[in-house]
Parts: structure tokens; C-alpha cells; sequence
């Protein structure tokens, strides 16, 4: 997608620090941190919202949880726990409309979130 700021990372255009890459999903680390660990995980295949998801798409969405557990191991955050947060539609907080989950750690978390 022309113009999409998450698929030029995906894609080498723009550098960012990845710390997980399986062909389909990748991750790396937010240059505006919430929480001692924040990552982004994301399809490199592009959906603005989760709402333009199919059908067809179940697996590799599903795919995300793997990916979040494996990264909080490799965070040491199972024990402390974690939050895995997807913001859909601009009225929830999203501002880059490429579909990413935030794993957030590290710290204590609140709930309900602002
Ligand atoms: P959201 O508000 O849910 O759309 O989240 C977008 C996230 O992308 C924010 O937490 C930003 O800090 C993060 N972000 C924006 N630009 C970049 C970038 N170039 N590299 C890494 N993270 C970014």
C-alpha cells in the first residue's frame, strides 16, 4: 500500500528496530514507549482497520497470539503479565491505519485503559 507508514517498515523502506519477522508477521519496538516494553505486531499484508479483515484472513490473525506469547517469553513477561491492545477506528485511539497489536509490559497496568 502506497503511502502506508507500517508497510514501508514491513517492506525495508523505513528503518525501524524489528525484533520478530516470519515472512508474514513482524514486530518491533515503538519509537514512543508506554511501558518499559512496547512492541507493534503486525501482517505485513495491508488492512487499514480490523474491520477490513475476511474471512480468509482467520489464520494469520490468529497467528498474533502465537507471535504476543512468544515475545513476552522472550521479554520475561509471563510472570509480571502484559497487555495485548488493538485500537480499531480513530474514535479508539488509532493513528496509523495499518493494523497493529501493541504488547505492552513492564510495568503495573490499570484497567479500565483512558
Ligand atoms: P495507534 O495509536 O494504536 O494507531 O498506534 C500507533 C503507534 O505507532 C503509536 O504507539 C506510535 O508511537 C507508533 N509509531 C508511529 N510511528 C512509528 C515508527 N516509525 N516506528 C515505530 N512506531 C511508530
Amino acid at each position: 500500500m502506497d503511502n502506508c507508514l507500517f508497510c514501508k517498515i514491513a517492506n525495508g523502506e523505513i528503518e525501524s528496530e524489528i525484533v520478530y519477522n516470519d515472512g508474514k508477521l513482524i514486530a518491533f519496538k515503538d519509537v514512543n514507549p508506554q511501558a518499559p516494553t512496547h512492541l507493534l505486531i503486525i501482517p505485513k499484508k495491508h488492512f487499514a482497520t480490523l474491520m477490513d479483515i475476511e474471512e480468509s484472513d482467520r489464520e494469520l490473525m490468529g497467528s498474533v497470539c502465537t507471535v504476543a506469547k512468544i515475545l513476552a517469553e522472550k521479554n520475561d513477561l509471563e510472570a509480571s503479565g502484559f497487555r495485548l491492545v488493538l485500537n480499531c477506528g480513530s474514535g479508539a485511539g488509532q493513528s496509523v491505519f495499518h493494523v497493529h497489536f501493541h504488547l505492552l509490559g513492564g510495568r503495573p497496568m490499570k484497567w479500565p485503559p483512558g
